[in-house]
């Protein structure tokens, strides 16, 4: 049975309780894992403390730049392992694991090699003053961590939190924790000292909320929904710890008559059909230019109508969705579609082998969705593509940007001056045009303006949220 991990070591809870995991392929349970309380929590924020204060501050940036590195070889040895434990957990196809399995290695790489180039600045003052900046850690550093890509966010905020100088605290969501338990074994391996990385699994409510509020914490970053961010932001503001939040989506591709539709179709299916649409920067809201609405739908609908979705390990285009929950949300959502004579435009198929105890939903691509309607403002999370015409550029603006999320958007256009008017008018952290990144490379700062979420992670940007700014006045007469 998977126990909390804690001062490079695995320990069970001082609850001695446990929760099911259950396999989305089939909803059958599997193994369990550790219900944690605060005392746990406590207990991982003490032993990060112990670490930061003893070993870690002073290690060189040169030092944690070469522990990083040599996590990212033991993942890269392990990708198979690592990626059948996240494919177990969250029912994803053999293709996506695998992927997120590379992913984790790439952020590692990427913030071994970043470690020692934090470079703070000299700054211009008064006669006889010599004025610079430091960038030092937070500390102890308190992550918390959604289901849907356990290892790419592991990756993109413990990794760029480690590189920054700072410890850990992780509390993985209970439905996928497997992977990043394994994580922590591996980085002990590699030679990460006893409490750097420590991982408390549990419920949210629970062990969630005990790390927001822990006094101890001198920095969340928060990934998931944007309910639960309010309940994060406010017990940080408690306290005044600062927070990242990286929050949910409603994400738009726009497409221009002067398109090329041989390189959108694919990458506007791959947008909502990727983990079963299960992603934050799906994009799950698909403008059109009226005079080629018509037949891009037409289009999509052959693709869609390709698409299987099955068991995990089938590696189909979807697998399910993560749990009983989920699938109903999704449903409400196609019910409500329904009452509001919203029509059905394809649907893919969920194949004959998908126990009928799993949590399958068929990708639908629907048309006509009214702007105001809750399909094309509130997160699916599932494969659901609401689509909708648009007149002029400036309609396009005014769709795209009439929702509360601003995370992501995809722009297909061959007008050089549209696309950096698109890119300037469109409010979300990242555009992309004539592709989608959903989510881009780990170079790539990543975040949302608005309900999205705020600061940012991936890429450089990330250790400038990870580190606080000292500012210091040498006098020499
Ligand atoms: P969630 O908000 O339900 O849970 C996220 C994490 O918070 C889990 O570990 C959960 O246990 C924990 N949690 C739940 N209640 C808590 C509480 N009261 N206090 C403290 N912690 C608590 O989200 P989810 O269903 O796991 O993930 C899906 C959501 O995450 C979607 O909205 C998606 O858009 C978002 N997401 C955003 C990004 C991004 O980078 N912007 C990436 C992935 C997922």
């Amino acid at each position: 049975m998977p126990l909390n991990y804690i001062a490079n070591a695995f320990v069970p809870s001082s609850s001695g309780r446990t929760i099911p995991m259950i396999d989305p392929s089939d909803g059958q349970p599997f193994d369990e894992i550790q219900r944690s309380n605060a005392q746990d929590i406590d207990a991982a924020v003490r032993a990060a403390r112990q670490c930061y204060d003893g070993v870690w501050s002073k290690l060189a940036a040169a030092e944690r730049s070469r522990l990083l590195m040599r996590l990212a070889e033991k993942i890269a040895e392990h990708g198979e392992e690592l990626a059948a434990l996240e494919q177990r957990d969250c029912g994803k196809p053999t293709k996506q694991a695998r992927a997120d399995a590379i992913a984790l290695v790439r952020y590692f790489e990427f913030y071994a090699g970043a470690c020692d180039k934090l470079h703070g600045e000299t700054i211009p003052y008064q006669n006889g003053y010599s004025v610079f900046t430091w960038r030092e850690p937070h500390g102890v550093t308190g992550h918390i961590v959604p289901w849907n890509y356990p290892m790419q966010i592991f990756g993109r905020c413990v990794g760029g939190a480690l590189a920054a100088g700072n410890v850990c605290v992780v509390k993985p969501s209970e439905d996928a924790c497997l992977s990043l338990l394994r994580v922590a074994e591996l980085a002990a391996e590699a030679g990460f000292p006893a409490g750097a990385i420590n991982i408390v699994t549990g419920y949210g409510h629970e062990v969630g909320d005990a790390l927001a509020r822990h006094p101890g914490i001198d920095h969340l970053s928060f990934t998931g929904s944007p309910k639960v961010g309010t309940l994060i932001q406010q017990a940080a503001a408690e306290r005044h710890c600062p927070v990242t939040l990286e929050l949910g989506g409603k994400s738009p591709q726009i497409v221009f008559a002067d398109a090329d539709l041989d390189q959108a179709i694919p990458a506007i299916v791959n947008a909502i059909v990727q983990n079963a649409g299960q992603t934050c920067s799906a994009g799950s809201r698909l403008l059109v230019e009226q005079s080629i609405y018509e037949p891009l739908l037409e289009r999509l609908a052959t693709v869609f109508e390709d698409l299987r979705v099955g068991p995990a390990s089938m590696d189909l285009d979807l697998g399910p969705l993560i749990r009983a929950t989920q699938q109903q949300r999704v449903w409400d959502f196609l019910s409500d579609a329904h009452s509001a004579d919203i029509p059905i435009v394809a649907q893919g198929r969920v194949v004959e082998e998908a126990p009928e105890t799993g949590y399958y939903q068929a990708p639908t691509l629907l048309r006509d969705v009214p702007v105001q309607h809750r399909l094309a403002q509130e997160e699916v999370f599932g494969p659901v593509l609401a689509s909708m015409a648009f007149r002029d550029e400036e309609h396009a603006v005014e769709l795209a940007n009439a929702t509360q999320f601003g995370l992501v958007a995809g722009v297909w256009t061959r007008d050089g001056a549209r696309q950096f008017r698109m890119a300037r008018n469109v409010r979300s952290g990242q555009v992309f045009i004539n592709n989608y990144g959903a989510g881009g490379g780990v170079e790539l700062p990543f975040g949302g303006v608005k309900s999205s979420g705020h600061g940012r992670e991936k890429g450089f940007e990330a250790l400038y949220g990870f580190t606080v700014l000292k500012t210091v006045a040498v006098r020499h007469g």
